[in-house]
């Protein structure tokens, strides 16, 4: 040990903002020493493991940013406990291309058929991907754009949420909105459009949208608009809730 060293050492370290070297180098440089390790491969353990530790520290970052409801991944999704969906393109959609291209995803189908479930987990694969995601029910995103308008700060909302390049709209249909939020959620999807993608969930084919929009050439526009560059899933089965909690019954 030389204390005079490892100070200087530590205070370097710190300057340079390589935590994870800070606390392993010791470590890993007595453990060279009894294996047959060169100065370069200590360095390139020590750095990699700064690489990875920094990594997961941005994932974890960006996973709570996008504020999930509860984080889900794809490998938990049976396919098989559907009855129709076109599992090849879910599993294409995972790699994230879409959102360089700023298009949009649609999932249809019925409640409990695991609709949130997939957007979160195409979410999760997006931050993976290093994208910036946010997630949103419907309402609670009209809450905040009714409310940012009502103190003037909408205009810096939008902007907040074109910083995202992925942005999930879960649930839109359960709950019909006011006039004044349907217009404010057209006005946000349409400042996305080629912008930025978006998911959106949904228990309405399109042609019931503009009841809840409460405007016909309003929801017209705006299909047009989120349909011209759309993966639309549909999803068809048995609610998954209530099968499971036959299968408990059964029991
Ligand atoms: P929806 O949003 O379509 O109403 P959810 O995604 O909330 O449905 O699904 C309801 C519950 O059932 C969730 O806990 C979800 O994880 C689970 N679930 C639904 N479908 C599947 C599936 N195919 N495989 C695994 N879990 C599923
Ligand atoms: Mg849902």
């Amino acid at each position: 040990m030389k204390p005079e060293r490892d100070l200087l050492l530590k205070s370097y370290l710190k300057r340079l903002r390589l935590p994870t070297i800070a606390s392993n180098y010791q470590k890993i440089a007595r453990e060279s020493l009894t294996g047959k390790k060169d100065y370069i491969d200590y360095l390139s353990v020590l750095m990699e493991q700064e690489v990875l530790n920094r990594d997961a520290n941005a994932l974890r970052h960006r996973l709570s940013i996008a504020r999930f409801p509860i984080i889900k991944g794809l490998d938990t999704f049976d396919f098989s406990a559907v009855e129709e969906i076109n599992q090849q393109a879910v599993l294409q959609l995972a790699n994230s291309d879409y959102i360089e291209r700023k298009e949009n995803i649609i999932l249809i189908g019925a409640a409990g058929l695991g609709k949130t479930h997939l957007a979160t987990a195409l979410g999760v694969s997006a931050c993976k991907k290093g994208k910036r995601v946010r997630f949103y029910t419907t309402a609670g995103l009209i809450n905040e754009l009714v409310e940012s308008k009502d103190n003037h700060s909408f205009t810096r909302l939008q902007a907040r949420l074109l910083k995202f390049d992925l942005v999930v709209l879960d649930e839109l249909g359960y709950i019909p909105f006011t006039a004044g939020g349907g217009e404010l959620l057209f006005q946000f999807c349409s400042e996305r459009y080629e912008r930025g993608s978006l998911i959106i969930t949904t228990n309405l084919e399109f042609g019931g949208w503009a009841e809840v929009f409460g405007n016909e050439r309003m929801t017209a526009a705006l299909l047009d608009r989120l349909t011209h560059r759309c993966h639309i899933i549909q999803i068809k089965g048995e609610s998954y809730r209530f099968k499971e909690s036959r299968k408990r019954r059964k029991k």
